[in-house]
Formats: structure tokens, C-alpha cells, sequence
């Protein structure tokens, strides 16, 4: 166990801080994070892994739809118009369910940001999980934290010129691997890929990876923390979520405070000793470039670095871990007011330990239930009821659709034997990758014939089509319908399109019209 004075201290400097603001125009200062280690950052670590292996490995997952339909398990055939997601097919009328799944990974963000704080910048968000990456190509290159900043004030020697050279070249190929894999999104990735690198590909492949290129670069390897604190608006508009039972990245200064690097000769002297032995550790391996002890900070995303760290310092005090910890702002002013007398006194952290220098009974910890409240519950209920609700409607959609629309002009034509004979656009859809056979019925209008353009079949009250697989057909269809059998100007009738091979059907209910000398 060490002493106070034993734990090395670091002299980082903070980029912005919550008593003194930086002028949003300020230069930048450069940040140079130290390795952090602990239960947060191999969390991140699986979390990175996960994240950067679904982006760059999904387009390469296959799907056997058939020999009809793509074989790629997620692609957007936007030529086609379709979205294909493992076993889903979207047609362009179906993007509600596209809206739905954004509607709820909405309302997931503020269930998330209202029970854990801004979770989602600290471990999950795009932004962070490649800046991440970044820092480890830096670190394995370019060293730790001293290491980088003694080569970043050093002269421009041939070893810097090299190492910042390896430094960009792999950031390069990162970036370019970010923006190739986006578009194996939009096609099929391994032919995509020969094309790539035969220079075959549509112009419109090659300026998207070049774009995405340089965006991942400069946001991820450039420009970092600069893009969460200045470029984001979600710092913001999470502020709005929270509230005091949201779980927040939180320096306990109501055990940390007074600060010292001499606690002996302070408690010596009969003045109060916090936790905190202001080694400054929290600060070096934070990615923002801020100190936590400073308070909530809109440039904090919550990645729990500095938990890490701290617990570190205080494993080798053998102190309890926690001095910084998620913690709701109910908590943390319940504990202040313990730990100031109810206000009374500036911060004495005896008053919330008892003798033997356990916390008291008295202070408040974070229990599970606390997520649970009427505001989670109202997030928790609208999202499994849009989630509910799409997948019904994923599942009891329909396969097999008819439109019909009726001729403007002329409504109706009168032939030579006296019968009305009226014209219809007819669209049947197969969405299904396979091809099949459809028979449409005409129902509900007494001695109607139908006739179709182009295709020699006697006219009928209903004839069979082949629909190619995953395609819409269009027919031009004539009803006629028999002088003694018209009842009015105009007479709803339903067109059924049936498959008999699945039983599926559908039908629409159309309107045949005709003069009012006919009746
Ligand atoms: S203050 Fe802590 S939680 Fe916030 S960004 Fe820095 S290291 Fe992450
Ligand atoms: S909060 Fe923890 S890591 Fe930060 S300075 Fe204090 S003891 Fe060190």
C-alpha cells in the first residue's frame, strides 16, 4: 500500500474547464490521452470490437434468397429499389418500417441517455469508437502519453519523420477500409470489390470511399475531441434528458475533498483530508481533455476512463474505489449535504465515515431499481410498443398485391352491341423472389369480360399472368360489361389476384362507369 506522496503525480493541462470557459474560437490544444486500464476500458474494448467488426463485416455475410434475389444478407439495391436485411425485403411503399426502426432507435437514445447518461457517445458512438482506434495505431507507433508529447515538442528528426509518416499511412488505410466497406452496403461486396481494384466501378464508388476517406481521417485522426465539443449537437440536446436520477460520470467530492499530496502533515496540522491525492491520473487518460473534478462538463462523454484510473490510484492507497464513479446528481447533493453539515461548512469527509473510516449507513449508493421510474417506464413502453407493432406488421404483411387504376378519359366507351366497355391500368406486384402464377378474377359485376392487351386469351372473368420473381407487372385491362347489366353510372366491382400455388391473395375494389342512357 502506498502513502500520498508515493503516487506519481501528472501535470496535464486541462483543454477547457467548467469555472473558466475557453472562447469557442481558441486555438486547439493538443491532447495527448494516457493508456488507461480497468473493468470501463475492457469494456470499451469489447464494445469496439463488436462495433467496428458488424460495420466492416456485415456486407460480407451471404443470404440465400434463391436463385432470384441477391445473396448478400444486408445490402441496399438502391437500382431495384429494395432494402434486404437477412430475411426482410423492403419495397420502397414498405420504408415505414426504415421510419419505425428509426423512430425507435430514437426513443432508445433518450431511454439510454435518461438512465445512463450520454452511454452512447462514451462507448458506442462512430465518432468515439474510431478516434479510439486512432489512439491505439498512435500509441503502438509513437509511444504513451510522455513518450508522444517529448516527440511532439522535439525537432523534426528522420525517427519523428518516420513514426508521424507510419502514424498517417495507417491512419490512411483505416480510413479508406471505413469508407470501402460503406459502399459494399449498396452492392455486392465481393464483386464490388474486384471492380474497386480493376478500376471498373462506377465513378460514384470510387468518390464516395475518397470522401468518407477524408472524413475519417480528419474527424477521427485529426480533429477527435473537437468534433464531440464543437461539431455535435448531441452534448446539448442530451442535457434535456437527464435528470437527478440519471447515472452520470461523477467526481465524489463529498470523500475526495480537501485535496492533498501531504494528507499526513494536513491531518497533523487538524485540518480535514479528502481521497483525492490530486495525482492528476484522471486527467492524463481523459480523451476530452478535461478534469472531472471540475463538475459536469458538456465536453464529457462518459467513457468512464477516469474511473478507471482513479480506482487504479486507489487500489494502491488502499482506499475504496468510487472517489470517481457513475453516480445520480440525487445521490451526489444527498452525500454533499452530508458531507457539508447540511451546507454549514465547506466539504469535511468525516462526517460521512464513521470511526473505524467505513462510509456511514448514511450514504447514498446507487441501487438498479433507481432506473426504473416513470419516465424509463414511459420510453421502455413506447418503444416495445412500436417494436410490437412493426414486427406484427412485418409478419402478417402482404406478399402479393394488386392496383388498378381506371382510364381518365375516355370513363367509359359504348360498343356496337350496346355493352360499356371500360379501360384499367393494372399493377400486380410479386414480392416474393421466386416467379408465380397470378389469376385475377373479376367479382362483383354481373356478366363482366375481361380482355387483356397483348395477350391472346378469349375474354373471360378472369385470366392467369406470369409475374417474374421480385418485379411488378403492368396490364392494360378491358371490363365489359353487357347493355342489360349496367345499374347505374357507376358500379363497384373488386379485381382478386390469387396464387394458387401458396393460396395468397388480394384484391382491390375498383369502379366501372357508364352513361346514364345505358340504364
Ligand atoms: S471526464 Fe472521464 S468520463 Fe468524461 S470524457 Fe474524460 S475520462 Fe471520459
Ligand atoms: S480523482 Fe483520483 S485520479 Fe483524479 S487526481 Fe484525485 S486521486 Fe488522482
Amino acid at each position: 500500500m502506498l502513502d500520498n506522496t508515493q503516487i506519481e503525480r501528472i501535470e496535464p493541462t486541462t483543454v477547457n474547464s467548467a469555472k473558466v470557459r475557453q472562447p469557442m474560437y481558441a486555438a486547439r490544444r493538443k491532447i495527448f490521452p494516457k493508456r488507461a486500464s480497468g473493468s470501463f476500458r475492457r469494456f470499451k474494448w469489447i464494445v469496439m470490437a463488436i462495433t467496428l467488426g458488424i460495420y466492416y463485416l456485415t456486407p460480407w455475410l451471404r443470404w440465400d434468397r434463391g436463385p432470384f434475389a441477391p445473396d448478400q444478407a444486408v445490402l441496399l439495391d438502391v437500382a431495384n429499389r429494395r432494402f434486404y436485411f437477412f430475411f426482410v425485403e423492403i419495397w420502397p411503399q414498405e420504408f415505414y418500417y426504415v421510419a419505425g426502426l428509426l423512430v425507435m432507435a430514437g426513443v432508445g437514445l433518450f431511454l439510454i441517455t435518461s438512465t445512463v447518461g450520454r452511454a452512447w457517445c462514451g462507448y458506442t458512438c462512430p465518432q468515439t469508437v474510431w478516434v479510439d482506434l486512432f489512439l491505439v495505431v498512435e500509441r503502438a507507433i509513437e509511444g504513451d502519453r510522455n513518450a508522444r508529447i517529448k516527440l511532439d515538442a522535439g525537432p523534426w528528426t528522420t525517427r519523428k519523420l518516420v513514426l508521424r509518416a507510419s502514424k498517417h499511412v495507417i491512419w490512411l488505410v483505416i480510413a479508406a477500409a471505413t469508407g470501402g466497406a460503406w459502399i459494399f452496403y449498396f452492392a455486392d461486396a465481393p464483386t464490388l470489390l474486384g471492380e474497386l481494384f480493376t478500376g471498373t466501378a462506377a465513378p460514384v464508388a470510387y468518390i464516395t470511399v475518397a470522401v468518407l476517406t477524408a472524413t475519417t481521417y480528419t474527424f477521427g485522426g485529426l480533429m477527435r475531441e473537437q468534433v464531440c465539443t464543437y461539431m455535435c449537437p448531441w452534448p446539448r440536446i442530451q442535457a434535456a434528458m437527464l435528470d437527478e436520477s440519471s447515472l452520470t460520470v461523477t467526481y465524489n467530492d463529498w470523500r475526495g475533498e480537501p485535496r492533498t499530496r501531504h494528507a499526513k502533515k494536513v491531518l497533523a496540522a487538524g485540518h480535514p483530508v479528502g481521497d483525492c491525492v490530486d495525482c492528476n491520473a484522471c486527467v492524463a487518460v481523459c480523451p476530452m481533455g478535461i478534469d472531472i473534478r471540475d463538475g459536469q462538463q458538456l465536453e464529457c462523454i462518459t467513457c468512464a476512463l477516469c474511473i478507471d484510473a482513479c480506482d487504479g490510484v486507489m487500489d494502491k492507497l488502499g482506499k475504496a474505489r468510487g472517489l470517481i464513479s457513475y453516480a445520480t446528481l440525487s445521490d451526489y447533493n444527498a452525500n454533499m449535504i452530508l458531507a457539508t453539515a447540511g451546507g454549514a461548512s465547506s466539504v469535511n469527509p468525516s462526517l460521512v465515515r464513521t470511526d473505524d473510516g467505513l462510509f456511514s449507513d448514511r450514504v447514498a449508493h446507487f441501487h438498479i431499481r433507481k432506473i426504473f421510474r416513470p419516465r424509463t417506464y414511459v420510453y421502455m413502453a413506447m418503444w416495445s410498443l412500436i417494436g410490437l407493432g412493426l414486427l406484427f406488421s412485418l409478419l402478417t404483411r402482404d406478399r402479393l398485391e394488386i392496383n388498378v387504376l381506371h382510364d381518365r378519359n375516355p370513363q367509359f366507351v359504348t360498343l356496337s352491341d350496346g355493352s360499356i366497355r371500360n379501360g384499367y391500368t393494372v399493377k400486380l406486384l410479386n414480392m416474393i423472389p421466386e416467379p408465380r402464377t397470378i389469376v385475377v378474377t373479376v367479382g362483383g359485376l354481373a356478366g363482366a369480360e375481361m380482355s387483356v392487351v397483348g395477350v391472346d386469351l378469349p375474354a373471360a372473368r378472369s385470366f392467369a399472368v406470369q409475374v417474374e420473381p421480385d418485379r411488378l407487372k403492368m396490364l392494360k385491362v378491358f371490363v365489359r360489361v353487357p347493355a342489360d347489366q349496367i345499374h347505374g353510372e357507376a358500379q363497384t366491382f373488386t379485381l382478386r389476384v390469387e396464387d394458387k400455388a401458396s393460396f395468397e391473395s388480394n384484391e382491390y375494389t375498383a369502379t366501372f362507369n357508364a352513361p346514364e342512357i345505358a340504364r
